[in-house]
């Protein structure tokens, strides 16, 4: 067996997550149209022909405001170092902008470690278009060991992609058993499904607000378990909206996700969503490291 990891990195939103779901053919990271969803590593473990590719979606790299942006940043940039292969994700409908190139800048600095341009969302191109991006891409980025072009939401490419990362792999090593498709434990899956229901629901400054913890698991021997959930945003005005008219949109996001957890544990559950309210939650680092969003260094 050969197996290797794989870092996707690029801006918020050119669809790193959405690949690394369609390569597993599970979710393992959660998706929305807002920049910033990702907030940690996360691996997406892929087995084929004898192959094991293990893929780290990244949080976008973008230049950070407050700690948690700075921990984002910080831990898509530090794996660059210790990767077989690193996959820069553009999206192909968009101009090749100064944050790609801020994106490109690290993947450089990499020096040693192959690095592959990935162009997706192709399936909003026409021939023309694909044609004018890849002149822009030598335009305006630097060396790359190898061009693939994508449509990840849709699996366009991806055997593709595959193959052209099999030369990266190390000989004779398998790192994850088979049936294992990402090392992300259960409970940080599940918190991870309510801030998705949170940030696919809400617009503007809410989506960034939000942090999820399990705060108990009471058991019960006959009948489902009872999953206690807080739900931390940064002010009274964000609780509201969470809240919603008479408690509507909290029981919305609470049936969905529910629903996706049931999906996940293969058992019905009672899951209880408490919305508090913890101001600047992001700036204090205390906090950051019980909902793990920081390391010691
Ligand atoms: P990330 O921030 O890089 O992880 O991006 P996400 O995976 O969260 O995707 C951002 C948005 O782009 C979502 O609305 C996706 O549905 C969309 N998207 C991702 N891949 C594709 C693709 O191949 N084609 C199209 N048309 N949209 C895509
Ligand atoms: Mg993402």
């Amino acid at each position: 067996m050969k197996a290797g990891f794989i870092a996707v990195v690029g801006r918020p939103n050119v669809g790193k997550s959405t690949l690394i779901n369609k390569l597993v053919d599970e979710k393992v990271a959660i998706v929305s149209n807002k920049a910033g969803t990702t907030r940690e590593n996360i691996k997406g473990i892929v087995n084929v022909k004898g192959n094991q590719y293990i893929f780290i979606d990244t949080p976008g790299i973008h230049k950070p405001k407050h700690l948690l942006g700075e921990y984002m940043t910080n831990s898509a940039i530090r794996i660059l170092k210790d990767v077989d292969a690193i996959l820069m994700m553009l999206d192909g409908t968009q101009e090749i902008s100064t944050g790609d190139q801020f994106v490109m800048e690290r993947v450089l600095s990499a020096k040693k470690t192959p690095r592959i341009l990935v162009i997706n969302k192709i399936d909003k191109l026409n021939d023309e278009e694909l044609e004018n991006k890849r002149e822009e891409v030598k335009e305006k980025l630097g060396k790359f060991d190898g061009i693939v072009e994508i449509a990840g939401e849709y699996g366009i490419g991806v055997p593709q992609l595959l193959d052209r990362l099999e030369m990266f792999l190390d000989e004779d090593v398998q790192y994850y058993p088979e049936d294992m498709y990402t090392d992300m434990p259960i409970y940080r899956i599940m918190t991870e499904i309510v801030r998705e229901k949170i940030l696919v629901k809400t617009r503007d400054e809410i989506p960034h607000s939000v942090a999820i913890e399990i705060i108990n698991v009471e058991k019960r021997d006959e009948g489902k378990d009872k999953f206690n959930v807080n739900i931390y945003v940064e002010r009274d005005s964000q609780k509201g909206i969470i809240i919603g008219k008479g408690g509507k949109m909290l029981k919305e996001i609470g049936t969905e996700a529910r629903k996706e957890m049931e999906k996940l544990l293969d058992r019905p559950i009672y899951l209880e969503l408490w919305v508090k309210v913890k101001s600047d939650w992001r700036k204090k680092k205390p906090f950051l490291k019980e909902l793990g969003y920081f390391d010691e260094k």
